[in-house]
């Protein structure tokens, strides 16, 4: 018997598992753009862009390789508009009632799959390294979800940079030689750019005209949008980018939004590349003696590691995790985040940089827009639908986690042992935001304190009864309790007054 084989704009790989289990000869692919997806959250225009121009070439290269698709463009006047509405449709049209799908990565298609009136099928999606089974086994019965062990016992099961069973060089992790502050310039053009072809070009006039009032720049658009040129987008970074991707990961320059990233995480998550294949590719560099161990490591430990660990903590948890606020914030996204203007520097050069790239790499999200998100008290809900909307790379398995738990704490320190808060030192050690701001870094009062430096404080303060007992934070509140009384007032005072300023809608 016939079956539809979904295959989503997130699962474009031709060894997907409903593909591989499906017949050529018999079986409909079937693949659809419909306004459900594109609009469940305002999504950037290069990512709706990404998504439907790799679709299409996707499609494309299915038909080439024998396969019936039923492919519905999102201006198809027959479009039903949703994922499930088109397997109805399709499933009248064709008289097929038999579905097989690869596991959605997100719990709102799943439900939406589980309650179709139609035989579905959901496959386990075995793109991950670690499936749903393997997860749970090493969750059960730990105290606490760290990384590193989990990443540990990754290595060995992928037997990626090992000696034997022993990690390659004795140490597991090399984060002790990375994480220098910023070097004066990059020395490579960055990541690969790709010319629109006439796919890409007939997308880029369809997303222009449906989706311009969401936030961000569609052009120049320069995205890889199917295998081949993914795996050349990789071969450059491995040769150019890789060697100091160590050295320099935590580091921002204001005019150098990609440093030495990889920008592959779009082409990983939509199915362009595999982690395997990534990682394999880094190894490989290291064994040539292209590329040092402390890069190397760092960079697998980010994808064997982080990127299925979170993904594991996103599956354990259930739906509800993306909604979790146990600090209890409350306040509004300010619309800064949208590209309202600010003083702040570091703020305004992330977002800018989000709006033209549809990317910011880890420290921007987590030490500046997450920091300020978290210190200022803004409901993560909030947040999570803006990292959800503004990043290529943002699929919710991955983006609530790394949000809602890394960023916000929000899941009350499942993901990260403390919050990820920091002063203005911090971000002035690890970029050159500081000196061209309006506020000064050094100031820690007055009418030109750096703000970070006032609302760091204010979020210890308001949360000393969670977080004193922590021992990693025990010295953060003996330096506050340290200082004299009338300058912890003048800092709580002038943290709620900026606080205010921000809630009316004021310039920051
Ligand atoms: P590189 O720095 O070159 O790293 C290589 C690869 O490692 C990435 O491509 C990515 O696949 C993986 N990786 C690194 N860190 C993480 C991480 N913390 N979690 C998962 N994978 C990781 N990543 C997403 O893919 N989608 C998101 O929606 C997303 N939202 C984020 C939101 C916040 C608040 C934070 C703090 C981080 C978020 N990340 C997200 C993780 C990380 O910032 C991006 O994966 C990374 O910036 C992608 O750029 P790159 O390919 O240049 O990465
Ligand atoms: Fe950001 Fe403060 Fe530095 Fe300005 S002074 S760039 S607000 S950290």
């Amino acid at each position: 018997v016939s079956r539809l084989v979904l295959v989503l704009g997130d699962q474009l790989s031709e060894d997907l598992a409903a593909l591989r289990e499906a017949d050529p000869d018999r079986d409909v692919v079937v693949m659809a753009e419909v306004a459900a997806e594109t609009g469940y959250a305002p999504h950037h225009p290069k990512k709706i862009a990404l998504v439907l121009a790799a679709m299409r070439k996707f499609a494309a290269r299915l038909r080439d390789q024998g396969w019936t698709v039923r492919y519905t463009q999102l201006d198809d006047t027959e479009n039903a508009g949703s994922i499930p509405g088109e397997l109805l449709r399709r499933a009248e049209e064709t008289g097929i009632s038999r579905v097989l799908a690869t596991e959605p990565g997100e719990w709102r298609l799943i439900e939406a799959l589980r309650d179709l009136p139609l035989d579905v099928t959901l496959r386990e999606d075995d793109r991950f390294l670690c499936s749903h089974a393997q997860f749970q086994d090493w969750a059960k019965d730990r105290k606490s979800l760290r990384m590193e062990w989990f990443y540990r016992d990754m290595r060995r099961r992928t037997g990626l940079l090992m000696d034997g069973d022993q990690p390659e060089g004795g140490t597991w992790n090399y984060d002790s030689e990375n994480r220098k502050p910023p070097p004066g310039g990059i020395g490579h053009s960055g990541p690969m750019k790709f010319t629109p072809d006439a796919t890409v070009s007939e997308v880029l006039d369809l997303v222009e005209a449906r989706f311009a009032g969401n936030f961000g720049t569609l052009r120049p658009f320069h995205f890889a949008t199917d295998q081949a040129q993914a795996r050349r987008a990789l071969a450059q970074f491995i040769r150019y980018g890789l060697p100091e991707f160590g050295a320099y990961q935590d580091a921002m320059l204001d005019g150098e939004p990609f440093l030495n990233h990889a920008l592959i995480s779009p082409y990983l998550n939509i199915g362009l590349l595999s982690p395997l294949e990534v990682c394999r590719a880094a190894e490989a560099a290291y064994r040539r003696g292209e590329a040092p161990l402390n890069s190397v490591e760092g960079f697998i430990r980010q994808i064997i590691g982080w990127r299925e660990y979170v993904r594991g903590i996103y599956f354990l948890e259930g739906p509800d995790y993306p909604r979790r606020n146990a600090l209890n914030h409350q306040r509004k996204l300010p619309p800064l985040y949208w590209g309202a203007e600010t003083k702040m520097r570091c703020l305004s050069r992330a977002v800018e940089q989000t709006r033209d790239e549809a990317y910011a790499h880890h420290i921007q999200r987590l030490m500046v827009t997450g920091n300020f998100g978290l210190i200022a008290g803004i409901d993560p809900a909030e947040l999570h639908e803006w990292y959800l909307s503004v990043y290529a790379d943002a699929f919710e398995w991955v983006e609530a986690p790394n949000t809602v738990g890394m960023s916000q704490f929000a899941d009350g320190g499942i993901l990260a042992s403390k919050p990820y808060v920091s002063s203005g030192a911090y971000i002035d050690r690890m970029s050159d935001y500081c000196r061209p701001c309006a506020y000064k870094v050094k100031d820690k009062t007055g009418p030109e304190a750096c703000p970070f430096n006032l609302l760091y404080w204010h979020f210890l303060t308001r949360h000393r009864a969670r977080f004193e007992r922590n021992p990693r934070m025990a010295n953060m509140y003996r330096t506050w309790d340290r200082m004299k009384a009338p300058h912890r007032d003048t800092v709580l005072a002038e943290a709620e007054a900026f606080l205010d300023r921000l809630s009316a809608g004021k310039t920051v």
